[in-house]
């Protein structure tokens, strides 16, 4: 897929992922859910240059955590990335693209050690702990 759009609940911040297959993974680690309310899923279009802001970058809020950058829309409060500037790599809300979700697989849960117990995804798929070793189960 090329270029596809994505936007923020209220449509302040669009923004667009220039080429990517379609896979989504999420995040069970404490933060994450902290400020989803649950695992957050993602897209990982990798490096800066094939992301694109197109609109209301000026509306987008940076929650500095320890290394990384965690962006949001200041307006609706939607995720919209995690950031890390020294690998120059995002990843970013899979719920902002709808291109994105309608046809993804769903293929890596991460810090899956650190889920709680009261919730899990149907089917199997790659589980990575925290220290990003597999687990099989
Ligand atoms: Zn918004
Ligand atoms: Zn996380």
């Amino acid at each position: 897929m090329n270029n596809i759009h994505g936007h923020c609940a209220c449509g302040a911040v669009e923004l667009m992922i220039k080429e990517y297959g379609n896979f989504v993974y999420t995040c069970h680690c404490d933060t994450c859910r902290r400020i989803n309310s649950g695992p957050v899923l993602s897209v990982d279009p990798g490096l800066k240059e094939n992301v694109e802001f197109l609109h209301g970058a000026e509306k987008i809020t940076i929650y500095h955590d320890e290394d990384v950058e965690r962006g949001f829309c200041s307006v609706c409060g939607s995720t919209l990335f995690w950031h890390d500037p020294k690998e120059n790599h995002y990843c970013m809300n899979a719920e902002l693209f709808d291109d994105v979700i309608q046809s993804a697989s769903f293929a890596l849960e991460l810090f899956y050690d650190m889920k709680p117990a009261y919730y899990g995804f149907e089917g199997q798929r790659k589980r990575l702990d925290r220290n990003f070793q597999e687990i099989h189960e």
